[in-house]
């Protein structure tokens, strides 16, 4: 019989005198086994993560959990959930940005502090954050950089974890990685050595059923790998790009130098050739202004939710080959000779 228990953890008091607080669940087998989080909704508008957590919790009460426990945060950032938006709203920043976070720091930080804590004194074996990237993606997970060589058994475990759960997996481009150095994934990893993988699940603001499906048979499928539940998701294998190594995403390549409305020529999944046409940006007399070409061999992940651009915005995110796509992998001297 797996028993439930949910709790809050407390943050702060507001100025109307209610409690802000975070809930969280636990499913326990009662059984010894390893521990594992599933957390979600770090950005507000992030509501996918939320069912997705809400609907393994159900699998797993009816009986699905064999062995250890599975603690869940459904959402950890309510403040900004009850506004339908990605930031924290008292100060309009980034709460994946603030991790391990700080007792005596901002709002922001004391949540991650608080959240931080509570996952890492339950010593899981792994944890899953789950995330949206746009309505436009594939679902994937997204490794974070491992800043310390010693720790070549984490990028293992991550690796080793990601492929077991049967969705694709690239590689953070490390150009973005001190930005992500304080995401709750990078903190867990390089802070307190436990395994973690970023999950992204479809878009935004609405609830996606494919995506759900999807993010709760790869945490069956990790869940299983470790012995703690029965099911099995092979189709969820069948589904992903055949890749024939490492891929890094890549930011910042693909943006617009004119104002204009983007027609996309490429869909999330697509693997696309080196000078293969992405995207074209016409002007409103239906003229073409700019014709974004693949600058080399890469995926498709994911296209903006936006048909409108203008100098400088985002298009489109790719992943390029890249097998030394961990940064410290790069340092090692051997890989240098
Ligand atoms: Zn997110």
């Amino acid at each position: 019989m797996v028993e439930v228990k949910s709790g809050y953890i407390s943050v702060f008091k507001s100025v109307d005198m209610a409690n802000r607080r975070i809930p969280y669940f636990c499913y326990d087998s009662k059984v010894a086994g390893p521990t594992v989080w599933v957390v979600a909704a770090v950005h507000g508008d992030e509501v996918t993560g939320t069912e997705t957590v809400l609907r393994m919790g159900r699998y797993l009460k009816r009986g699905g959990l064999k062995r250890g426990k599975v603690f869940c945060f459904p959402m950890m950032n309510p403040l900004a959930y009850e506004l339908i938006t990605r930031y924290e709203p008292m100060e309009s920043i980034d709460l994946n940005r603030c991790f391990p976070g700080h007792p005596k720091g901002s709002i922001a930080e004391r949540i991650a502090h608080k959240i931080f804590a509570k996952i890492v004194e339950t010593k899981p074996i792994v944890v899953i954050d789950l995330h949206t990237d746009t309505m436009e993606s594939i679902p994937y997970i997204y490794l974070d950089q491992v800043v310390d060589q010693n720790d070549s058994w984490l990028v293992k475990e991550i690796i080793r974890y990601s492929d077991l759960s049967g969705i694709n997996y690239f590689v953070e481009n490390s150009a973005t990685s001190n930005e992500l150095r304080y995401s709750i994934t990078a903190a867990l990893i390089n802070d307190a050595k436990i395994p973690a993988l970023t999950v992204e699940l479809g878009g935004p603001m609405l609830v996606k059923e494919r995506f759900v499906e999807i993010g709760l048979n790869m945490i069956k499928n990790s869940l299983n790998s470790l012995g703690m539940i029965e099911g099995w998701s092979p189709w969820i294998y069948e589904r992903r790009i055949k890749l024939d190594g490492f891929y890094e995403t890549v930011w910042n390549k693909y943006s617009a130098d004119y104002s204009g409305i983007v027609e996309y020529k490429v869909r999330p999944g697509d693997s696309v050739r080196k000078d293969e046409v992405l995207a074209r940006i016409k002007n409103v007399f239906d003229k073409t202004v700019q014709i974004i070409k693949a600058q080399a061999d890469c995926v498709a992940i994911s296209c903006a939710d936006q048909s409108v651009c203008f100098p400088g915005t985002e298009l489109l995110m790719i992943a390029e080959r890249n097998d030394n796509a961990f940064k410290f992998e790069r340092r090692r001297p051997e890989d240098s000779s």
